[in-house]
């Protein structure tokens, strides 16, 4: 088996995993990223999600910063999607025409298109020199002691042994820490997919606007956030068993194909040509499979409240006045020195899950990760062993606020 040797090496191309890698090769270190699918953005992109939750609390006061905001521009360089003008951030702003325009709740969020947005997560990635392996699988860490040595990867070339100082484990499922024994919560979610229609009215109101913001009506076919939408007879269904994975994505479209045979029949006889799924959702649309047990946990009744160990701030989009500081254990499993679980399966429980894994949210805890592993590689010491305070000092050097 062939070795590579890298300082960091990003497990998952997702949000939370393109914010690791840019963090961590901006702070100098050699970053290899891995992405099992050829795209990056993960759920956000091939899950068709494309929502850019809030950066503000609702209340006027931006709470996410640093690559939350500096991301959410990204995604707006070569597709639709607006901000609010009084939000617009001229540093990253520059050479995006016509952005500002009002949303319902004025909130400092956007919507963005799926595949400009991994264009726009290929040049990012491109520009901070991190190494990019896609079509690549991460498989396999191997421990010795406290630490992990080296994780196995399966692409084209067959097997590859990536060893590095520090690994982030940014799969959405903490496959690899799971894998690694960090100690994990299990969740479970019924059949959902998200699809891109098209759509005969969508297509008229856009050509009429000459914008092609809304030209594919979203659709959502299934359970929502609130588990409710799904009037099927599936169980729950957990992501982490193969054999339960491939039952929701099967039973998510035998759902969703229910659903638009009966719309195209409304529309009689040319339904068909006038309403069909353009692009179903290439990542299944689980919410949440696992989440570590981190040394700290977001818990709901955190919200608004002091956490001395924060690494920054997400906000909730569904209510105003509602942030949480994410605390740095939530991103550090028990038992291995030298791995961060950032993104949706950072620890959280109840309420506080709904908000960490939004996509400003992710960013946040991604690279919040990235910057520590930079500094305990600087400092030769581990995720359990650094001082949290040279964390958080470094957090607001790269412009966090990290307290309400
Ligand atoms: C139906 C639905 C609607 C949602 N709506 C919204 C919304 O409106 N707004 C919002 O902000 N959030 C929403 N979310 C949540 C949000 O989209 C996700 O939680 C967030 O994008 C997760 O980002 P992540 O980077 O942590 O994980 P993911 O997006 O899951 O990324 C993980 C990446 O890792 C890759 N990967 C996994 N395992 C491996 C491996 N072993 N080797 C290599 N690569 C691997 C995957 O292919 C993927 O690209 C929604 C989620 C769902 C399912």
């Amino acid at each position: 088996m062939k070795t590579r040797r890298y300082d960091l090496v990003v497990l998952g191309g997702g949000f939370a995993g393109v914010a690791a890698a840019v963090q961590g090769a901006r702070d100098g270190l050699r970053v290899a990223i891995l992405e099992r699918t050829t795209l990056w953005g993960g759920l956000a992109t091939s899950g068709l999600v494309t929502i850019y939750m809030p950066l503000d609390n609702g209340l006027g006061r931006q709470v996410s910063f640093g690559l939350a905001e500096e991301l959410l521009y990204r995604t707006l360089r070569y597709g639709p999607g607006t901000i609010p003008a009084p939000w617009i951030n001229p540093r990253f702003a520059e050479g995006i025409a016509d952005l500002a325009a009002d949303n319902a709740s004025g909130r400092y969020m956007t919507r963005f298109a799926a595949h400009a947005c991994v264009l726009a997560m290929d040049e990012i990635l491109t520009e901070v020199g991190a190494d990019l392996w896609v079509d690549t699988l991460a498989c396999l860490p191997v421990r010795d002691g406290r630490r992990i040595e080296a994780v196995e990867v399966e692409n084209k070339s067959g097997r590859t042994r990536l060893e590095a100082a520090f690994f982030i484990d940014a799969t959405g499922d903490a496959d690899i820490a799971f894998r690694a024994g960090v100690p994990c919560r299990e969740h479970r979610r019924r059949p959902c997919l998200l699809a891109l229609l098209a759509d005969l009215d969508h297509v008229k109101a856009a050509a009429a606007a000459e914008d092609l913001t809304g030209l594919f009506g979203g659709g959502s076919f299934g359970d929502n956030e609130h588990d409710v939408g799904y009037d099927g007879d599936c169980p729950p269904l957990f992501g982490g068993n193969g054999r339960e994975f491939s039952r929701f994505v099967l039973e998510s479209r035998r759902y969703a194909r229910g659903k638009i045979a009966a719309r195209q029949r409304e529309l009689g006889e040319k339904g068909r040509k006038r309403h069909y799924p353009a692009l179903t959702a290439t990542l299944p649309d689980i919410r949440m499979t696992r989440d570590i047990e981190g040394v700290e946990t977001i818990e709901a009744d955190m919200k608004n409240r002091r956490v001395d160990t924060s690494v920054g701030m997400i906000a909730d989009n569904r209510q105003r006045d509602a942030v949480w500081e994410v605390p740095y254990g939530a991103l550090v499993g028990r038992d291995v020195d030298n791995l961060y679980v950032v993104g949706r399966c950072a620890s959280a429980t109840g309420y506080a899950w709904q908000v960490s894994r939004l996509i400003q949210a992710v960013v946040v805890t991604g690279q919040a990760g990235a910057a520590a592993a930079a500094l305990c590689i600087r400092k030769g010491t581990t995720a359990h062993g650094i001082d949290v305070r040279d964390v958080q000092a470094r957090l607001e050097g790269l412009g966090f606020e990290l307290h309400l």
